[in-house]
């Protein structure tokens, strides 16, 4: 029936295999915390080609649909005694960290908060991000997951799907609608604060006190996409320059008197004062040409 009636709409239901009954979240928290909680911590913010979900627990959807209940599925993950106490820190952190405290941020600052933009970013989003038609490895291997699974791990949405908008400078109203269309775990309140916030620091600073900003070199160290990339992750200018290299220059540089003097972004800008007028001329350019072929 959906094959039929939404045929045109983004997605694929051939692997379909979420957990959407009691048993079925049960089940699928069981099979995380005794095979994949081990080395949850180690790999949590690694990536690897054609593997959507690595050592994630895949059960966001179950706990926002009240299939689980956030308190028993630390209990489980904290009676496996021989999960490593980097696991065991990670996953809790995540759940009664993270998820709490976005939960907190947009019922403190809703209904306003999802017209912020600190940023005045105005693009839309690309096109490609609704099909992973792109030559970017990175960025065509996050979207492919999400169409097919209606999934990305954290690190997917965070530092390849929200990175690459975040530099761009789309809409982060529009990020957060991309996202509520694509993934199944998407309900309003953790999508906004984390969309909008975390990944496309539209508040400001509320979630976070610097914006995720990096360059392709960070995809690198973190994943194996660059290797079978027709671009460089190193080069900033060129017909081989990694997109988000340039974009994460040109970021900083337009950006300049919002984030110079933010202690923590200190060594990003001492970075950036090495590039000579030249350099940054050529970058801004190629940022240019960059957003108008994606947009
Ligand atoms: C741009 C962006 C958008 C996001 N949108 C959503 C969303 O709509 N719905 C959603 O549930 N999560 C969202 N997240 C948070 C997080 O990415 C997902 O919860 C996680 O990837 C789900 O996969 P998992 O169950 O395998 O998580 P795991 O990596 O196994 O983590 C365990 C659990 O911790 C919780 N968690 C971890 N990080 C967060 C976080 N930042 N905020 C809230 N809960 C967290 C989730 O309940 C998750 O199931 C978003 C993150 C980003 C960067
Ligand atoms: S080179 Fe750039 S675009 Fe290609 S996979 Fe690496 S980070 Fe992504």
């Amino acid at each position: 029936m959906v094959e039929k009636r939404f045929a045109d709409s983004p997605g694929k239901i051939g692997d379909f295999d979420l957990p959407v009954t009691r048993e079925q979240a049960l089940a699928q928290l069981d099979d995380f915390v005794s095979e994949r909680l081990p080395l949850f911590g180690t790999y949590q913010d690694a990536m690897r080609s054609g593997e959507p979900f690595l050592f994630h627990s895949v059960l966001s959807g179950p706990l926002n649909l009240h299939r689980l209940r956030p308190l028993e599925v630390v209990e489980a993950a904290l009676r496996n005694e021989s999960a490593p106490l980097n696991a065991l820190e990670g996953f809790t952190r995540q759940i009664i960290g993270w998820r709490e405290f976005v939960r907190g941020i947009y019922w403190q600052r809703m209904p306003h908060y999802a017209e912020e933009n600190a940023l005045d970013a105005d693009l839309p989003m690309p096109r490609f991000y609704w099909t992973g038609h792109t030559d970017m490895r990175c960025l065509a291997d996050a979207i492919g997951h999400t169409i097919d699974h209606a999934y990305a791990h954290h690190i997917e949405r965070l530092m390849v799907l929200g990175l690459f908008a975040l530099l761009l400078g789309v809409r982060p109203y529009d990020v957060h609608r991309w996202h509520m269309s694509m993934f199944w775990d998407a309900i309003d309140w953790v999508s906004l604060p984390n969309t909008l916030g975390m990944s496309q620091h539209g508040d400001g600073g509320i979630v976070g006190t610097k914006p995720y900003a990096a360059s392709g070199n960070y995809i690198n160290r973190m994943s194996d996409h660059c290797r079978h990339c027709r671009f460089d992750p190193k080069l900033s200018v060129g017909e081989d320059a990694c997109p988000f290299t340039t974009l994460y220059w040109n970021f900083l540089d337009k950006h300049r008197r919002r984030f110079a003097s933010n202690v923590r972004m200190k060594n990003q800008y001492s970075n950036l004062a090495r590039k000579d007028g030249a350099e940054l001329r050529a970058i801004r350019r190629q940022a240019a040409t960059i957003v108008e072929s994606v947009t």
